[in-house]
């Protein structure tokens, strides 16, 4: 079983490092087959040059490269469409996804899951202000979304491969991805 770990960035030369060391002993502890698709998304600082030292470093990692910004929903599609895997983890680039938790969403998988989403316990760290208005925006998306969107759950996730196959086959140009996964209905575990 082969795990693709998608990652969309921006300005993050900072963690790119670190989170590459972190997932690789996480793969490596489990004897993981894998690939970290780091998708840049059009970043002003270093990195692109961060990737290519990771690239060189560890054969694993792989580069993509946007011209200018295109935001995070963009860089994700472009990753799942690179991704070669049997399940395509996506996390971000700033170290609030502990990467340790991948077996149990593994876990999660081989018990017939399609979906593994991970839940903040807590959104500490984060300001009063992007509370209430993620509080208010998932109370306003599900009551106009025909599928329901799961609340609170960030970007650290699990997909099968039949799911990343079927978000590659929707046409959107403007992808909001957390709509278009409850969309597709595949079986989810929170
Ligand atoms: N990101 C991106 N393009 C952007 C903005 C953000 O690829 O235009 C990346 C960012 O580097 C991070 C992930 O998307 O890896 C999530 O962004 P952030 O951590 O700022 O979002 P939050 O955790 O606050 O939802
Ligand atoms: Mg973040």
């Amino acid at each position: 079983m082969n795990i693709s770990v998608v990652i969309p960035l921006y300005n993050e030369e900072e963690s790119l490092g670190e989170l590459e060391a972190w997932i690789r002993r996480v793969m490596e502890a489990n004897n993981f087959s894998y690939e970290i698709i780091m998708v840049d998304d059009g970043s002003k600082d270093a990195s692109w040059s961060e990737i290519e030292k990771l690239k060189k470093l560890n054969p694993h990692v792989k580069g993509i490269k946007f011209r200018r910004n295109y935001g995070k929903s963009a860089a994700l599609h472009v990753g799942f469409q690179a991704a070669q895997g049997d399940v395509v983890i996506t996390m971000d680039a700033d170290l609030q996804d502990p990467p340790e938790r991948i077996p149990d969403m593994l876990a999660a998988w081989r018990k017939g899951a399609d979906v593994v989403l991970m839940k903040r316990r807590t959104r500490a760290g984060e300001s009063w202000l992007k509370r209430l208005t993620a509080h208010l925006f998932y109370r306003l998306i599900n009551r106009i979304s025909d599928a329901p969107i799961p609340v609170d759950t960030g970007d650290f996730r699990l997909m099968s491969r039949r799911t990343v196959d079927a978000l590659n086959r929707l046409p959107e140009r403007n992808r909001y991805l957390k709509g278009m996964f409850a969309w597709v209905g595949m079986p989810t575990v929170t």
